[in-house]
């Protein structure tokens, strides 16, 4: 009997356990991606991003000899279906953690079982299994210092190799194509902006470990701050859709380590962010949805999407050269730069006192780097509802930021076009990218700040005073 593998944020060959086993005893293999109903769910970036993993991975398949399978429904009956045609007894996946996608799997699992034909979930999403990572005490890491301490001392194993051919069954099933139009229609802006930006598949992805290594990882602990400057590995892209394996990152950080390499002790410690966003996830599913500090639910955050503040916030348009360039880097290229993500976080959270939710979701709208764990704690640790989170009282001054990290202001010139005589491309793209209904124009001044930061910052600690009375 065939093998079913079911891909859905695990587009790579190389390091795929759920693949590796499913090619290993030498049956057919009928790999298969469904627009089912998590994809569906997906902020419009990161749908049409997926789609775009899903289509290149199509002909890495071709290369050896496979074939993708698509199929459009909620994943239950598309499965069941599948294996009722095609006769398999095993579907394989690499095991996924938000809530939504652990809960159609489990749905699956119980329809598939029903039918004879077993669910297999492998790792590979991550270095370790969630809620593997354990104190001495056996109990949760809640702060991520002696969580890393403990990271470190295990050894995520080695990368397993890829496949140089998978069995073909005697018949494919019937296939539709991967439908990026479908998928990246909803995109208010144009698709053609953001797509230049973009780093797609497995072997650009590998490029791009390779290329961090040997020209950037050495600058890497201070470069990685300075938003103008392209000091990061630009990988949580790839990372998102399992373009590469997070062991490959791993490795390649530790050999550098063993190197005596500088940075990469830095660059191992942000690997094991993701590791602890994604172990925080586990224990707390709710992670995007709910405070995760539940003293924080009474706090007078405004909640109105509609509102001129987080419109404006939205729109890149607050009056805020660092926060404006940002949100427009964020719209035109679809990511963000770190220290960027947590000056307009606590920005919309503090000057604004805008609830977190509210950004997280436009984050997961535009961000073709989306990842449940990670956009969720990076909001909740700035708002300072989340685990180990960043005090609220410490509130990011947006002007001191900019001196310090853009001192040149090589950052807001490249991304906002009304304060320059001659605006570069990048700004311009912005005017491009966005809906007419903005009504926004290169040529009219740049707006008046929304609140002056002061009074943004007294409000927000006179709101965190109450609170804390409150308590
Ligand atoms: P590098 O600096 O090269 O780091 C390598 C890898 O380590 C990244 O690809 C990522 O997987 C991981 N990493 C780095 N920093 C962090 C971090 N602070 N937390 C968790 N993992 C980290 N990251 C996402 O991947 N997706 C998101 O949706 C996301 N949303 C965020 C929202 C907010 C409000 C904040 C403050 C941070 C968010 N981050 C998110 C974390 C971080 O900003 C990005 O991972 C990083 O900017 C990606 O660029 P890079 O791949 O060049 O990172």
């Amino acid at each position: 009997a065939p093998v079913i593998l079911w891909l859905r944020r695990d587009f790579r060959l190389h390091d795929n356990p759920a693949l590796a086993a499913a090619a290993q005893d030498g049956r057919p293999v009928i790999p298969v991606f469904i627009e089912d109903e998590v994809v569906e769910t997906l902020g419009a970036a990161p749908r049409w991003r997926l789609a775009l993993a899903a289509q290149c991975f199509a002909r890495t398949l071709e290369g050896i000899g496979s074939k993708l399978v698509v199929r459009r429904g909620r994943a239950r009956d598309v499965l069941r279906d599948l294996v009722r045609e095609c006769g398999a007894d095993t579907v394989h996946h690499s095991r996924a953690y938000e809530r939504a996608a652990r809960d159609r799997d489990r749905e699956v699992g119980e329809a598939l079982a029903a039918e004879g034909c077993a669910l297999r979930g492998f790792e590979g999403h991550l270095l370790f299994e969630p809620g593997s990572v354990r104190t001495g005490q056996g109990g949760s890491y809640k702060v991520f210092t002696p969580y890393w301490k403990k990271v470190q001392e295990r050894d995520p194993g080695m990368p397993v190799g890829a496949p140089g051919q998978l069995k073909a069954p005697q018949a494919w099933p019937e296939t539709g194509e991967v439908d990026v139009a479908r998928l990246g229609a909803g995109m208010r802006r144009g698709r053609d902006v953001v797509a230049p930006w973009l780093t797609v598949g497995a072997e650009a992805a590998a490029d791009r470990l390779h290329d961090f290594v040997e020209n950037r990882m050495d600058r890497y602990e201070t470069a990685r701050d300075w938003p103008a400057v392209d000091g990061t590995s630009g990988l949580s892209e790839n990372l998102t859709y399992g373009e590469i394996s997070i062991r490959s990152c791993w490795m390649a950080g530790q050999r550098a380590l063993d190197e005596g390499r500088s940075g990469a002790a830095t660059f191992l410690k942000e690997l094991a962010w993701r590791e602890f966003s994604y172990h925080i996830l586990h224990h707390f599913p709710a992670l995007r949805d709910e405070n995760w500090r539940g003293e924080w639910d009474a706090f007078p955050w405004s909640r109105d999407a509609r509102s001129e503040a987080f419109t404006a916030w939205c729109r890149g348009r607050t009056g805020v050269p660092f926060v404006d360039a940002a949100m427009r880097e964020l719209y035109v290229t679809g990511r963000m730069h770190n220290r960027a993500r947590m000056i307009t976080a606590s920005y919309l959270t503090k000057h604004l006192m805008t609830d977190w939710r509210l950004g997280e979701r436009w984050f997961a709208d535009c961000l073709v780097d989306w990842d449940p764990a990670n956009n969720a704690l990076g909001w909740q640790w700035v708002a300072g509802s989340g685990p180990d989170a960043s005090p609220f009282f410490r509130i990011f001054n947006p002007q001191t930021q900019l001196k310090r990290f853009d001192p040149q202001g090589a950052y807001t010139a490249r991304w906002i076009a009304e304060t320059s005589a001659a605006p570069g491309r990048d700004a311009l793209a912005y005017f491009d990218a966005i809906p007419r209904a903005w009504g926004m124009d290169p040529a009219a001044p740049y707006p008046d700040p929304v609140i002056s930061l002061a009074e943004g910052r007294d409000r927000a600690l006179e709101a965190y005073r109450g609170r804390k009375r409150a308590d």
